[in-house]
């Protein structure tokens, strides 16, 4: 079993976009009320005196649209000065980013992943929903700017879906030729509200992996911070291409993390309620960090069990009533 370090932290459930495959339009959504938030001050004494007594160094900020969290350049740069922070990181949709790139990446912040679906505007509006004035250029945007910042290394996060994106793996893939960009397919997952795509089924790695090796052929590669992907290189290309098959192989057994949710719920495991801790009433309460260190350091004893019903359970999708956005997938 791989030692629990990883803390993903959802800085806020809203945002910008719609993706159908995660928040779609019309679908009734409750929202975190402010004041059930944690605060900044709450978050960072949470990771200053529980996370890391208890071992966790790494953390990625998500969301919802992690963006979106007032003043987020200030909780990345006191996260990024405590001294045991070994890794900190981002998932964005980059719609946002550009004019905040190089501040949050002199805050402290530098690994990012920028989630874009597709390099055609319309295709990009219809997946999120847009049917305003085109937003892919923004996203594009943003990707520039987090390059030029000095990000590395800097991931483009694609959710593959059966005849929306798929035609365009092989364009996606070959980003990765000239500049050493990370572009890391994901199958697409029917939870939360993705069931409105999970008609259409999904498309495993395997056979995204066959298109673009006939295309190019592939050899293994290597890109830090690559958790739960496995990571290939198209021959020469200065970026490399990650695979995450969460739906056709079950990687719990290599699970290294756990999620805090924007409201303070921990939780062990994306898809499986168990355990779960609501460490943000218990702070309010006046429980002191030395009691939720013990409560935190008890629920990372029995995670793999939690882990292990879920893949005993013979399925990937398990008991969830949060969408990914609430989640901070
Ligand atoms: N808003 C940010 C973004 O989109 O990058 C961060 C939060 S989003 C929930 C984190 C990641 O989860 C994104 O890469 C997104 O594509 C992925 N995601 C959301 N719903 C998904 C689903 N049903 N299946 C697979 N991946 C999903
Ligand atoms: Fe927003 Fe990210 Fe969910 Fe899309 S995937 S709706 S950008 S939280």
């Amino acid at each position: 079993m791989n030692q629990v370090d990883y803390l993903r932290i959802s800085l806020i459930d809203r945002c910008n976009f719609r993706c159908q495959y995660c928040m779609p339009e019309g679908e009734e959504l409750n929202y975190i009320l402010k004041q059930q938030l944690l605060t900044n001050e709450e978050l960072l004494t949470l990771i200053k005196e529980v996370f890391i007594p208890v071992g966790f160094t790494r953390f990625r900020l998500t969301g919802g649209e992690p963006l979106l969290r007032p003043n987020v350049v200030e909780i990345v740069k006191q996260i990024a000065s405590f001294p045991e922070t070994k890794d900190l990181s981002m998932t964005t949709n980059g719609f946002v980013l550009a004019p905040m790139a190089q501040n949050l990446y002199d805050a402290g912040l530098r690994r990012i992943n920028i989630s874009l679906d597709s390099l055609d505007p319309v295709i990009f509006d219809q997946i999120i929903s847009n049917r305003g004035r085109s937003r892919w250029q923004k996203v594009w945007d943003g990707i520039q700017a987090a390059y030029e910042a000095g990000f590395d290394p800097l991931k483009l996060n694609v959710v593959v879906i059966p005849d929306v994106n798929d035609r365009e793996v092989l364009d996606l893939a070959a980003l990765t030729i000239d500049k050493d960009w990370h572009v890391r397919f994901i199958e697409f997952m029917p939870i939360g509200n993705g069931h409105l795509f999970g008609d259409r089924g999904w498309i495993s790695s395997e056979e995204l992996r066959q298109r673009i090796h006939k295309r190019w052929g592939l050899t293994e590669g290597h890109v830090s911070g690559n958790g739960p992907a496995d990571v290939f290189q198209i021959p020469g290309a200065k970026g490399t291409l990650g695979f995450i098959s969460q739906m056709s192989e079950c990687f719990c057994d290599r699970c290294n993390r756990m999620r805090l949710s924007a409201d303070g719920w921990l939780r062990p495991c994306l898809l499986n309620e168990a355990g779960q801790i609501d460490l943000k009433t218990l702070l309010r309460e006046g429980v002191s960090t030395l009691q939720l260190r013990e409560q935190v350091r008890e629920l990372l004893a029995i995670k793999p069990e939690i882990n292990f019903k879920l893949r005993d359970s013979g399925t990937n999708v398990g008991n969830y009533t949060r969408t990914m956005s609430q989640i901070g997938g």
